[in-house]
């Protein structure tokens, strides 16, 4: 039996509705939107390409969004300038620094500068630590943050399931690790040392893949009924976009998939969205007396 597909496309834009209304009602509220601002360095085509979608997109749902594009030999000390400047000022409430940063630029220095209360990815140790250890109130990253929605959408039941993520990375496997532990599921965690892949993913109930490797899931390592969520985005060689699952063959045996495009893509930018009116009531709500 075919899968049924996990359509990204339409529960994001559920998502977006849903934001929009919040941020009516934050506007209302509060006499201003909720304030994103995105930063660039450098001019990597993909990553111009993402910013400039963020700020197109938060601004469609009523969110001022704004792309501070700054140049490829900017300095850290000018870009923790920046970023301390967003930090202080009131009417921002989500600060992202689109990855990856140019050589030169210390990730870690740059990320665990953003205010933990605007880090709107979820990459601050902080809001990392906070994930970690299960407790509420943090921000957690958005692409994992988007599988968990579409698997919430998909009516599939984590508590005891076997899930199985492969990729480990602090942007998308170990987040998406600890959201899935959080609903109760069996979690395994695989990475390029893994021995065996196939029979891991074999076990999952819920197979979640994020390695960047054009079709390494093929079809028949995936569990009969089983829900597969595809993060990858890789080019085949003729330049077309491609997930980590090989796709026709895995939705003869899953229950539910996601397609690359339109799966997991459009819902990385309706959680930053959801995420950047969290965090702005969350900031409101620790202001008022
Ligand atoms: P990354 O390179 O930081 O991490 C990849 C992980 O996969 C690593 O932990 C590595 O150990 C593991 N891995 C690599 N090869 C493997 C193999 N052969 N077997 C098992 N594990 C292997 O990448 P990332 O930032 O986590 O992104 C992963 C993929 O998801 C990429 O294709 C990226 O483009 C995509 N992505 C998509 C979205 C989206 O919105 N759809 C967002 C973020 C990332």
């Amino acid at each position: 039996m075919a899968a049924k597909i996990l359509d990204g496309k339409a529960i994001a834009q559920k998502v977006r509705d849903e934001v929009r209304e919040g941020v009516a009602r934050f506007a209302a509220a509060h006499g201003r939107p909720p304030g994103l601002e995105v930063v660039l360095v450098g001019e990597d085509p993909a990553s111009v390409t993402h910013t400039r979608s963020k700020e197109r997109v938060s601004n469609e749902v009523g969110i001022r969004g704004r792309l501070r594009a700054l140049p490829a030999g900017t300095t850290e000390a000018e870009l923790l300038a920046l970023i301390a400047e967003l930090n202080a000022d009131d009417a921002v409430d989500g600060i992202l620094v689109q990855l990856p940063l140019p050589e030169h630029l210390r990730e870690h220095a740059v990320l665990d500068a953003i205010a933990p209360a605007k880090d709107v990815d979820g990459l601050h140790p902080v809001n990392a630590g906070l994930l970690a250890l299960g407790r509420p109130g943090g921000l957690a990253p958005c692409t994992p943050v988007g599988c968990m929605r579409l698997l919430a959408e998909a009516g599939v039941e984590l508590a005891g399931a076997r899930a199985v993520v492969v990729g480990r990375s602090h942007l998308v496997g170990r987040p998406m690790a600890q959201l899935l532990l959080a609903q109760h599921a069996t979690v395994a965690i695989a990475h390029s040392r893994t021995r065996d892949l196939r029979a891991i993913c074999r076990e999952a109930d819920v197979l979640v893949a994020a390695a960047g490797k054009a079709k390494l899931i093929g079809g028949d390592w995936i569990k009969e009924g089983a829900t597969v969520i595809d993060v990858g985005m890789n080019r085949d060689d003729a330049g077309k976009l491609v997930g980590d699952v090989d796709f026709e063959a895995a939705r003869e045996r899953a229950a539910w998939i996601t397609p690359v495009p339109g799966g997991v893509g459009p819902m990385t930018i309706a959680s930053l969205l959801e995420a950047t009116l969290r965090a702005a009531e969350a900031r409101v709500a620790k202001q008022r007396p």
